[in-house]
């Protein structure tokens, strides 16, 4: 039992390999790389690493393959103070990895190997048990099965947030477990079925039908959050700041929101939070790198 347990995050972990080239290879095309370099990626460990250096005891499910980048993402994450005990290794399957090609216009393209994210299912979330159920706030995405997620969110007992990411349309028995979600603009297409309507009103009316969760955050870049707190939809402003890498922008937000969560904050005033953890990672480059403390999020004002 870990009373103590703030967030615990079920997710995937990558290594994302990353090749800066003049231009994108075309089909049957070799180009040489200009630059290369590795980090830890994936969904699940970036919102894990972002809560983590709020300050949050956070606890990670997931799955890496047994070879030397699961050794490496399991220390890294670790290094971060994240409890690693059931990041578990699987025998025969690669970590999974992100295969990135950036060209000097910051187009890119990307390739997932999903690897041992992909084997992560029910069983594994049984495993890892009251580090699930007990925790005050769980936070998953879609880059593991849908059946994993799913396990996640009916043994939550506290609050249970969803990032569906990468997009896609979810099983009615899924969206009902869910008590936050937060999507960007794409995202709240594909689960919606409908684009993201312009104005609040319109969002209001979308959000308070059937099947929607009790709580919706939809993040639009540069121009902060709408809000549903299940009373009326708010905007939120991010504040101005100097962009030099949005990667990892979404990740930290959802990070942040766990935190504020964990602590017992409402969710409007947790969005308010987290708009300004996301506006103070964009000024760095890399997804991790510029995830903040809390002492550099308060310095942040809107
Ligand atoms: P990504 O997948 O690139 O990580 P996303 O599409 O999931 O991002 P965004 O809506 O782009 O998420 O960004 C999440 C949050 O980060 C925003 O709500 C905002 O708080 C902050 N943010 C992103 N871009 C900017 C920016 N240019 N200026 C200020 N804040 C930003």
């Amino acid at each position: 039992m870990r009373p103590d347990l703030d967030v615990t995050v079920v997710g995937s972990v990558n290594v994302d390999l990353v090749a800066t080239v003049a231009a994108l290879p075309l089909p049957g095309e070799t180009v040489p790389a200009l630059d290369y370099a590795q980090f830890i990626g994936g969904k699940g460990s970036n919102q894990a690493i972002a809560a983590a250096r709020l300050g949050r005891a956070v606890a990670f499910v997931g799955l890496v393959g047994d070879d030397r980048e699961g050794t490496a993402v399991r220390g890294a994450l670790a290094a971060e103070g994240v409890d690693v005990t059931y990041l578990e290794v699987c025998e025969g399957v690669p970590t999974g990895r992100a295969i990135v090609l950036v060209d000097g216009t910051a187009e890119n393209s990307i390739v997932v190997v999903g690897g041992a994210n992909q084997s992560l299912g029910p069983r594994h979330i049984e495993a890892a048990g009251e580090v699930v159920r007990r925790a005050r706030v769980v936070v998953s995405q879609l880059e593991i099965p849908l059946d994993a997620v799913s396990a996640a969110a009916r043994t939550c007992e506290g609050t249970f947030i969803l990032n569906p990411a990468p997009a896609r349309s979810l099983p009615r028995e899924l969206l009902d477990l869910v008590d936050v979600l937060v999507v960007n603009e794409v995202e709240y297409e594909a689960v919606t079925g409908a684009a993201l309507p312009d104005d609040v009103d319109d969002l209001e009316r979308a959000v308070r039908e059937p099947g929607m969760p009790p709580g919706v955050v939809v993040t639009l870049g540069a121009r902060g959050a709408y809000v549903w707190d299940g009373e009326q939809v708010a905007h939120v402003a991010a504040p101005r700041v100097k962009v030099v890498d949005t990667t990892g922008a979404g990740d930290t937000f959802i990070g942040a929101l766990a935190d504020a969560l964990s602590r017992g904050e409402e969710l409007r005033s947790a969005v308010q939070w987290a708009v300004r953890a996301g506006a103070a990672a964009v000024r760095s480059l890399g997804a991790t790198t510029g995830m903040p403390t809390p002492e550099q999020v308060q310095a942040l004002t809107a």
